[in-house]
């Protein structure tokens, strides 16, 4: 199995480089906002209590996403490999997480870190809150709220990871394809071809 986790603050490019490693590699994309906002569609208590945290740019409590990611995994045994973007965002989630893999007899095979500006992440997101359905994008504040919360809760995961040997940094600014190619050598230069 292939569990690759795509990190990087929100704007980093995340979901748009998975919708495409998933197309090449075939392996389950698991993104905790996107189970998060479907709940929140189908108005779920979950869903419920998610959206307030959302709605202020914070994060979710560990509990929560972590039950999500444990039912995803449970419910697709028979996966070549995982995706997991947007999850985990703390040393706790990072570590239940490793625990899950771990009595599937698994393990991250590789972390991959996008690297981009922070002006050009504010940039990114106000952009994207013209198109977008999600009001987190739409308000400077929010946004600038969830670039916090990453610098002070998430940039730990990498450290976590890093302890292991397993973070390559991959710079998140140029075009799609380029950083999608980049992406790609990376991971090849781990998996047998
Ligand atoms: P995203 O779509 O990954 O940008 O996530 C949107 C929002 O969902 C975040 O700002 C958080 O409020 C919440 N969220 C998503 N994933 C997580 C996670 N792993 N831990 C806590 N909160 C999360």
């Amino acid at each position: 199995m292939f569990n690759l986790i795509l990190f990087g603050p929100p704007g980093s490019g995340k979901g748009t480089q998975s919708e495409k490693l998933i197309e090449k590699f075939g392996w389950i994309h698991l993104s905790t906002g996107d189970l998060l906002r479907k709940e929140i569609a189908n108005k779920t208590q979950l869903g419920l209590e998610a959206k307030a945290f959302m709605d202020k740019g914070q994060l979710v409590p560990d509990e929560v996403v972590i039950g999500m990611i444990g039912a995803a995994l449970d419910a697709n045994p028979a996966a070549r490999g995982f995706l997991f973007d947007g999850f985990p965002r703390t040393t706790a989630q990072a570590e239940a997480l490793d625990a899950l893999l771990s009595s599937k007899t698994s393990e991250i095979t590789l972390v991959l870190a996008l690297e981009v500006s922070e002006e050009e992440l504010v940039a990114r997101l106000l952009n994207r809150g013209k198109t977008s359905s999600r009001s987190d994008d739409r308000d400077e504040n929010v946004i600038r709220k969830r670039l916090l919360e990453y610098e002070e809760k998430t940039a730990a995961v990498a450290h976590h990871y890093a302890k292991f040997d397993k973070v390559a940094k991959v710079k998140g600014e140029g075009s799609i394809e380029e950083i999608f190619q980049l992406l790609r050598k990376q991971i090849e230069a781990r998996q047998p071809a």
